[in-house]
């Protein structure tokens, strides 16, 4: 079948059709974690909606090498050039070395990472791992006459930048409208120009970790891991670059800003951006407060949740919107996506109970192409999931023997769903598990109920606790008790 793939592309404000620049290959960019506390959902919705573009174009036959990088060292805590490095102050308030916090957490990402099904990416950088790229490359930006050092710390020049080039080129932001608004005073006295931003900074001694460069002992700014590993391992051009919405008027322009200076090309053909997980209608971020931990979803053990989520039901609930909307979280919708989970995969779960019949009612090819039109609309999943759901009313149709279907149909449309289903929006039935249990955990929880009514709280607490050590997690709430799989 043949595919248009469109893409709305942030650089030019609008869909556009996919052409990979070495057909089957493809080079995928995508800013990754700065590991220094857990990731919370809102850093896994950006990372499922990476995922399902990396699935769909692999299913579309590229090859696609995917980089995703972990930023471990050089990320200050004002995301500029203000503050102190994350990963250090962490490592300072809990008395371990920096490359603990940075292996602790990131086998927390991968863990995560592993749960919701994210596949790995083909390559996974780090920072501290390339720091010699990043000093080349400060060194080819002092060279081009882009960058400035003050002091044992390198600037990026913005305002001699844009005389030639166009710094605001990725959101559209003329340099004037983007001066007025600064008020960054990171490096004020040395800087030349408000907006201009640190591309290698001098250390002081106490500092957790630096570096020896042309400059004295220091590390790099934050910006520039990406525009050096993106370069290394994907070439001065690439296809696709994504990352949050967050990121692009400052960390995505200054890494466009310094590829070009170092190299004279824009490093990506297609720049991607994923909208935000609010709560309330506020971004979800560690900072204010309002962030859930994927654990805490899935236990159900945090104030604000009355009951616990299968970690497929919160994938399929990022999935129902798209990656370009903002998604705000809350009981209610997720509620809402764990009924129509459970309705799509007891469709699906029909497929082997279905009778076969000499004629068919389906038409595959129609499916597959109202499917791929979906997808092929810049990774439209909301519309996908809506066929599916159209789908699943067919099927069970089929099995109540109201419509008909032949056994070739029966197999295409098997393949059709797995293709699409588990491989493309990588979701499998993990509720299934819990279905088998269901009635013995009931059954449980009522007992357990009537001994807290009999204040037999030594009994109560028994069965919590035991169920616990065996993998379930209870709650109790306003309306009763509840359990999950922790
Ligand atoms: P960080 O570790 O904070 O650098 O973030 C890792 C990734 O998660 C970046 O691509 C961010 O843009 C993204 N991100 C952070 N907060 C949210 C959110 N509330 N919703 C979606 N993506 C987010
Ligand atoms: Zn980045």
């Amino acid at each position: 079948m043949q595919h248009q793939l469109n893409i709305y592309n942030t650089l030019n404000r609008k869909k556009e059709p996919f052409k990979a620049i070495n057909a089957p290959f493809v080079g995928m960019y995508v800013c990754g974690p700065t590991v220094y506390s857990d990731v919370h959902l809102g850093n896994c919705r950006t990372f499922i909606s990476f995922d399902v573009i990396f699935r769909y174009l692999t299913y579309l036959g590229y090859k696609v090498r995917y980089v995703r990088n972990i930023t471990d060292a050089g990320h200050l805590e004002s995301d500029g050039d203000v503050g102190e490095d994350k990963i250090s102050k962490k490592a300072k308030l809990s008395a371990l070395e920096p490359m603990e916090i940075v292996q602790k957490y990131s086998i927390d990402f991968h863990e995560v990472m592993k749960i919701f099904n994210v596949l790995p990416p083909s390559i996974e950088p780090t920072a501290t791992g390339h720091i010699i790229e990043q000093i080349e490359m400060v060194k080819t930006i002092l060279a081009s006459g882009f960058g400035y050092e003050v002091n044992g710390t390198v600037y990026f020049d913005v305002e001699k930048y844009n005389k030639t080039e166009n710094y605001g080129v990725l959101n559209n932001r003329k340099l004037e409208d983007l001066l007025n608004n600064t008020r960054d005073l990171g490096g004020q006295n040395e800087k030349r120009g408000t907006l201009d931003f640190a591309l290698w900074i001098k250390a002081k001694p106490e500092h957790l970790m630096q570096w020896p460069s042309p400059w004295g002992m220091g590390f790099p700014g934050w910006h520039l891991e990406c525009s050096a590993m993106s370069n290394k391992y994907l070439g001065e051009q690439f296809d696709i670059h994504g990352g949050g919405m967050d990121l692009a008027p400052t960390h995505h322009t200054n890494e466009i800003a310094q590829n070009i200076a170092a190299c004279g090309k824009q490093p990506a053909n297609y720049w991607i951006h994923t909208n935000m997980l609010t709560v309330n209608g506020q971004k979800m971020s560690k900072s204010l407060g309002n962030s859930f931990l994927p654990h805490e979803l899935f236990t159900g053990n945090h104030p604000l949740l009355h009951k616990g989520y299968s970690p497929m039901v919160v994938r399929f609930f990022m999935l129902q919107a798209h990656y370009r909307s903002t998604l705000d979280f809350s009981n209610e919708a997720l509620d809402a996506s764990e009924k129509g989970f459970k309705r799509l995969m007891s469709a699906i779960g029909l497929f082997d109970k279905l009778k076969v019949s000499d004629s068919s009612d389906i038409n595959v090819n129609d499916l597959e192409q109202k499917f791929a039109a979906a997808m092929d609309d810049d990774f439209n999943t909301p519309v996908l999931i809506a066929e599916l759901f159209d789908l699943a009313r067919t099927i069970n149709s089929i099995y109540d023997g109201k419509t008909k279907i032949n056994q070739k149909d029966l197999n295409d449309l098997k393949s059709l769903i797995k293709n699409l289903v588990a491989d493309v929006l990588g979701l499998t039935d993990d509720l299934q598990a819990q279905n088998d249990v269901s009635p013995v955990m009931d059954f449980i929880l009522k007992i357990r109920n009537e001994a807290k009514q009999n204040k037999d709280y030594a009994t109560s607490d028994k069965i919590r606790i035991g169920l616990n050590d065996i993998g379930f997690q209870v709650k109790d709430g306003k309306e009763g008790s509840s359990w999950s799989k922790i």
